[in-house]
């Protein structure tokens, strides 16, 4: 509404950085009404005690788009959403896939072992 000076900029910049903040945890909240508890992955079901390790993720990788109807978000845990952006990023930059005989077999995981580790040790305090 305003023309834009200069100094201004920080401010604005460090408004738009709150406003995507208060989008993340809104989003975030209002995804976890609207679906189940569950990582759509592992099906690893979520409490309120380890709430905080289950994630939203975009299906479409544009924290941008969020549809009311949360229908770009999906629920998972830490590490299958590690995982989720891990095989965007393989597929973006090519590492992974070397054409012949490539297929959706491909089970390479860094936080595989990580997991099962995590699942035996339970509460970490
Ligand atoms: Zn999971
Ligand atoms: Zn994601």
């Amino acid at each position: 509404m305003k023309p834009s000076d200069p100094g201004k900029l920080d401010r604005v910049i460090a408004e738009q950085r709150r406003l995507q903040d208060e989008r993340a945890q809104s989003y975030r909240e209002r995804a976890l009404k609207i679906y189940p508890w569950i990582c759509g992955r592992c099906a690893r079901e979520f409490t309120h005690r380890n709430l905080r390790e289950l994630t939203v993720h975009h299906r479409d990788h544009n924290h941008d788009n969020n549809p009311p109807d949360g229908s770009n978000w999906e629920l998972l845990c830490l590490y299958c959403h590690d995982n989720e952006h891990q095989r965007q990023i393989e597929a973006a930059t090519g590492t992974g896939s070397t054409g012949a005989d490539a297929g959706p077999s491909s089970t390479h995981s860094p936080f595989a072992g990580l997991k099962d580790l995590l699942g035996k040790k339970g509460d970490p305090q």
